[in-house]
């Protein structure tokens, strides 16, 4: 019997099935035919509020655990064949939204942004602020970073642009713990580049950590999540390692566990040691030192509000359309998807090829999803109001988890209960339609 035959509780055995931070997963994505207009997807939209993103697929080396879209090495020749394509996308997307669009948030990720120059991310600070009005002096912004791209140069030229948040993946302080999992890095780096970005004052250093690492302990988990506090960074987020196959890890000879048991109860450690150190948790990940109120910058909702992506790899989301370009984990997939993609004119950056059509079912379950995984929980008047029936009408299946104390009912409102969030990898693909599981199944078997 496959997952999707069995009852819902039945597949929550496994606390770690996928991350679920958004719906559809990747894997539900394929060939539009015919290929869809973005002048006429987005001058439908409401584009206010959006969320622009820019992938940068590129890192200074491939660590082992990662299936994300991005490639190790490249030069600044590279990096600049790129950047043309980022302009040239650029300019088609903001003549495709022209009117009353908005930007709320703004955010570099990858791969590792600062593998480009200081002079590479002021051209494109530049071309936000030229195409999309969207200036990080005004706006909150977010720059993925790593301990050996982080200098002082690049820090400095973030902080001149107001750039809010550096997040940096630090993933364990123990040396031996992080090469075991195929990233060579080295403390002193680590510590480097954390002091530096402390240094700078940005007014929030995130920092990322990987729990249930072969060769760690709860000992030395402790010992990694001390070193972070040490820093008192504004965020921490806190990753369980999956081993897929098409990763380094996975192709190698030594068979990995991808789930040990330990896992969740170094969730749990990590957790406490957290929200003792006086940090709220806002989903499984994701913890903050920030107050409810300490929010700031035009509101942005990912349950209705749209994103821009720009950049290969770069997911975008209008109302009932999901796009991006091709995707793969491999290098050479990678490469071949690449140099396809800095070739692209601006006429080709105005259709989109590849993506999903979201019916009314899989923008219900979204809705349900995202915001269940959120600590805020799921409004239920606030669905209703979007879609005209109740959570529980769209999932019948909630009401096992409820039963399951998965999830607590709070006057209006179904929230996860803390064991609940710790399952939060197994519930949200749990809620997954059939068709998306089937697609999400079948990709995290490569
Ligand atoms: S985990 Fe991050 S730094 Fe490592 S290869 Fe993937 S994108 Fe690059």
């Amino acid at each position: 019997m496959s997952s999707i035959d069995m009852p819902l509780t039945a597949n929550l055995t496994a606390p770690y099935v996928a991350y679920a931070y958004s719906y559809p997963h990747k894997s539900s994505y394929g060939e539009l035919t015919p290929a869809v207009s973005l002048d006429e997807l987005w001058q439908q939209e409401n584009r206010r509020n959006l969320f622009l993103y820019v992938h940068l697929p590129f890192c200074e080396m491939r660590c082992g655990f990662c299936n994300l879209f991005a490639r190790a090495g490249g030069d600044d020749a590279t990096y600049d064949l790129y950047l043309d394509s980022v302009e040239r996308q650029a300019r088609r997307m903001s003549a495709a939204t022209v009117g009353d669009r908005s930007v709320a948030r703004l955010a570099l990720g990858g791969g590792t942004p600062t593998v480009l120059s200081a002079a590479q991310l002021d051209r494109l600070f530049q071309m936000l602020v030229r195409y999309f009005d969207a200036d990080p002096r005004q706006i909150p912004m977010s720059v993925e970073s790593s301990p050996k791209t982080a200098s002082q140069e690049k820090l400095d030229l973030l902080r001149q642009w107001g750039v809010e948040r550096v997040s940096i993946g630090v993933q364990s302080f123990v040396e031996s713990e992080v090469h075991s999992i195929g990233r060579p890095q080295q403390s002193a780096e680590v510590h480097g580049a954390l002091s530096r970005i402390k240094q700078a004052g940005f007014p929030v250093l995130n920092i990322d950590l990987i729990y249930g690492q072969p060769q760690q302990t709860l000992a030395s988990w402790n010992e990694s999540l001390d070193a972070a506090l040490r820093y008192k960074p504004e965020e921490i987020f806190l990753y369980p390692l999956y081993v897929r196959p098409q990763t380094g890890l996975g192709r190698r000879d030594i068979p990995l566990e991808s789930d040990p048991p330990q896992t969740i109860e170094l969730y749990r450690a990590g957790r406490d040691r957290l929200l003792a150190a006086g940090y709220r948790q806002l989903s499984m990940r994701s913890f903050t030192l920030k107050s409810e109120t300490d929010d700031e910058g035009p509101e942005y909702c990912c349950q209705s509000d749209g994103m821009l992506g720009l950049g290969a790899g770069a997911r975008s989301y209008a109302t009932r359309l999901h796009y991006s370009s091709r995707f793969a984990v491999q290098a050479a997939g990678v490469k071949t998807i690449l140099d396809q993609w800095v070739t692209r004119t601006e006429e080709d950056f105005g259709k989109a090829d590849w993506g999903i059509w979201l019916t009314e079912e899989e923008r219900q379950r979204r809705f349900i999803i995202q915001s269940l995984l959120h600590y805020k929980g799921l409004q239920r008047q606030r669905f209703i109001e979007a879609f005209g029936l109740t959570p529980e009408t769209r999932i019948p299946e909630l009401r096992e988890l409820i039963d399951a104390d998965w999830i607590e009912q709070d006057d209006d409102v179904l929230r996860l209960t803390s064991e609940g969030m710790a399952m939060s990898d197994a519930i949200g693909p749990a809620l997954y339609s059939a068709s998306c599981r089937e697609a999400l199944e079948a990709f995290a078997a490569k």
